[in-house]
């Protein structure tokens, strides 16, 4: 028997009115967190090598997450080891092209121009040149190769090392970005490693590290810069835990660190703002009341 529409209770409009009267009902008492006010601060457009996301599909993603807008980290990798990929892009071309896309979003959505700047010893003085002649909101320091090997593309760096050597090596010329470079305003995803190595196990505790992590952090806090908290991990080969892992951000939040930013290292466009609203809820619950976006290299902080 065909169902008589007439008798439905509740129309299709009437249910979305509850949900929405709910929603701020759970806002005001704090139990659903408003994102209107974050920034996911880490996405590659297809100005970057080893990305296919139109930026307009970024940006409405974002706002389909609910989310406030986002910074396009596109690659900078000076001399990266993997010729195949050549991680530099046209800086004053993607500056024109954001303005129009800012104007084009203007008062929906917040972009920001940012840069995803890979670290290796020889190329920081052109690193920071670059910097420094360009309009950047925001600059992530990443370690994405180290000995003239990449990490993720081919073996070379993991021949003739177990997990602890290859870990404590990456985790080693983390520590000599953060002390190297200036040019930056946060140190990306701090255990990158994890996406690539051949272990089975791939979980990288502060406990096992834990003096170079302290090393590193400390630096970090010392330098007046901050940590992103990169969720790829949940969306890369199911590692289940934010890059870096929570008790790493705790350790940081016990050495006075108080910048985080918060970003999906997305590469498509159905990435952006993932799992936000949970690792938000975590950094929270481990004492962080905000978090930080960059704009004109200026941090902004948002509630939590
Ligand atoms: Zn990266
Ligand atoms: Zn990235």
């Amino acid at each position: 028997m065909r169902p008589d529409r007439d008798f439905t209770i509740f129309k299709c409009g009437d249910i979305l009115l509850l949900l929405n009267e709910l929603v701020e009902r759970g806002m005001k008492l704090g139990l659903i967190m408003n994102l209107k006010s974050i920034i996911d601060c880490h996405s590659h457009s297809n100005y970057s090598a080893d990305s296919q996301m139109l930026a307009h599909d970024g940006v409405r993603s974002a706002l389909g997450a609910g989310i406030g807008g986002l910074a396009f980290t596109d690659h900078l990798d000076i001399d990266y080891p993997n010729r195949e990929y050549n991680y530099t892009f046209d800086f004053d071309h993607r500056s024109k092209f954001l303005d129009e896309l800012r104007n084009e979003f203007s008062g929906k959505a917040k972009i920001l121009k940012g840069l995803e700047l890979g670290f290796q010893p020889h190329i920081i003085d052109q690193a920071a040149q670059i910097v420094q002649m360009n309009d950047f909101d925001f600059v992530i320091g990443s370690v994405h190769a180290v000995d003239g090997y990449t990490l993720s593309e081919n073996a070379g760096y993991y021949q003739g090392k177990n997990k602890q050597q290859a870990y404590l090596r990456y985790l080693e010329e983390v520590y000599n970005s953060v002390v190297g470079m200036d040019c930056f305003d946060v140190i990306g995803h701090i255990g990158y490693i994890r996406r690539y190595a051949p272990d089975e196990d791939r979980s990288l505790q502060f406990i096992d590290y834990r003096d170079v992590l302290d090393m590193i952090l400390k630096k970090v806090v010392d330098k007046g810069k901050g940590i992103e908290v990169n969720t790829s991990g949940y969306h890369y080969k199911g590692l289940g835990t934010p890059i870096p892992n929570f008790d790493i951000i705790e350790r940081y939040k016990e050495l006075g660190g108080e910048m985080l930013t918060i970003g999906s290292d997305s590469h498509q466009a159905r990435y952006v703002g993932n799992s936000f609203m949970p690792v938000l809820q975590r950094l929270k619950s481990i004492g962080f009341n905000y978090v930080t976006y960059f704009e004109e290299r200026k941090p902004v902080f948002v509630k939590i």
